[in-house]
C-alpha cells in the first residue's frame, strides 16, 4: 500500500507506474463503502491522505483534494457561508469515494454541486480532466473506473447563510443518530431498487437481527450489517448472500450490493457473487 500527499508524490507514483506496466490497484478512500476478503487484496492499494491546503475556495468555486473527509469539508464550506454540501456531513467517506460513488442523501448528491475532476489513469500514468457531463452521474454510479485515481475535485456551491448551513447540518447529525446504527459497517449495503427501499424489503422479508457468526443484520436499519470488532468479512459475505436470497424468495426482487467487494475472487466466491454486483 502506498500512501500519497502531495502532488509530486502523485506525480512519483504516476512515473513508477509508467515505468513498470499495468498492476492491479485498488484506490481507497477511507474504506466506508467497502468490504475487503480476509484474504486481503492482490495487488498495489493507493490511500490519498487528506490535505491541509484544501478546500480552496474562491466566490462560490470550491476545489477540494479527494483524500478530504467529507464531514470536514461540509463543515468547512458551511462556515464558508456557501451551501449546497451540507448533505455529506454524515457520510464518513472522502470526497474522491463520493465523487466515484455519487454519494448522496438528504435529497442532494455528489453530482449536484460537481463541475470537474482531475485524475490519473493507473494504467498508462497520464493525468486528464473530467467534466461533470462525462462523469455520467447515476445512483451511486460515475464513469470513474477502477483503473482511475481521482486526485482533485472542483464543485460551485451557492452564497448562503452560515448559519441556515450550520442549523441544516446540526438536524442531519440529528436525523442520522435516530436513524442508523454505530459501530462498525459499511452504509447501505444493498442498493435501492427503483422506486423502492432496500432496507424496507430487507424487513418485510423478517430479517432484521438475523446474524451469521460475526455480522448481523441491524436492528435500527435493515439495510445495515454490524460486524464485530474482531469479525470476518467471509460472514458478511455470507450474510448478504442469505439476505439476498430470502429476499428473493419473499419479493421477487434481486438486491445488488453497493458496497466495493474487493479481493473475493477465485471460485469459492463465485457461486455468491453471481448476480450480487452489477
Ligand atoms: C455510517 C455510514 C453512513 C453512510 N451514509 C451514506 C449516505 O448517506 N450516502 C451514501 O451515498 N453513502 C453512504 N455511506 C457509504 C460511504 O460512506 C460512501 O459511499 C462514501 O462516499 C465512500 O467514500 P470512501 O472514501 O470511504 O470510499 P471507499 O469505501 O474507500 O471506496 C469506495 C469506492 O470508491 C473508490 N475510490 C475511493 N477513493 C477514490 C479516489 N480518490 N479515486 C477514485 N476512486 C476512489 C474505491 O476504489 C471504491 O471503488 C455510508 C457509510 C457508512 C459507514
Amino acid at each position: 500500500m502506498v500512501t500519497v500527499s502531495t502532488l509530486a508524490e502523485l506525480d512519483a507514483l504516476a512515473s513508477a507506474i509508467r515505468a513498470i506496466g499495468p498492476v492491479s490497484t485498488f484506490v481507497l478512500g477511507n474504506g466506508s463503502n467497502t468490504l475487503v476478503s480476509d484474504a486481503g487484496f492482490d495487488g498495489l492499494v493507493i490511500k490519498l491522505e487528506s490535505s491541509a491546503a484544501t478546500p480552496v475556495v474562491h466566490d462560490s468555486e470550491v476545489t477540494v483534494g479527494a483524500g478530504d473527509s467529507l464531514p470536514v469539508v461540509s463543515r468547512k464550506l458551511a462556515a464558508a457561508g456557501l451551501t449546497g454540501f451540507e448533505w455529506a456531513v454524515g457520510v464518513p467517506g472522502t470526497v474522491g469515494g463520493a465523487a466515484r460513488m455519487n454519494a448522496g442523501g438528504h435529497g442532494s448528491d455528489f453530482a449536484a454541486t460537481f463541475s470537474t475532476a482531475v485524475l490519473l489513469d493507473l494504467d498508462d500514468g497520464q493525468m486528464s480532466e473530467r467534466g461533470k457531463f462525462a462523469m455520467e452521474f447515476g445512483y451511486r454510479h460515475s464513469s470513474v473506473r477502477s483503473n482511475e485515481l481521482i486526485w482533485q475535485v472542483q464543485m460551485v456551491l451557492s452564497p448562503g447563510s452560515a448559519e441556515d448551513s450550520a442549523e441544516k447540518i446540526a438536524e442531519i447529525v440529528r436525523w442520522r443518530r435516530i436513524h442508523q446504527p454505530g459501530g462498525q459497517n459499511a452504509g447501505s449495503v444493498f442498493r435501492n431498487p427503483e422506486g423502492l427501499s432496500a432496507g424496507r424489503l430487507v424487513e418485510e422479508a423478517g430479517l432484521k437481527g438475523l446474524a451469521n457468526s460475526s455480522a448481523a443484520v441491524s436492528e435500527k436499519h435493515a439495510n445495515f450489517i454490524q460486524a464485530t470488532k474482531y469479525g470476518s468479512s467471509e460472514d458478511v459475505l455470507a450474510l448478504m448472500v442469505q439476505i439476498r436470497e430470502q429476499v428473493l424468495h419473499v419479493t421477487g426482487i434481486r438486491l445488488q450490493s453497493e458496497v466495493v467487494l474487493i479481493g473475493f475472487s477465485g471460485e469459492h466466491y463465485e457461486k455468491w457473487l453471481n448476480g450480487c454486483v452489477e
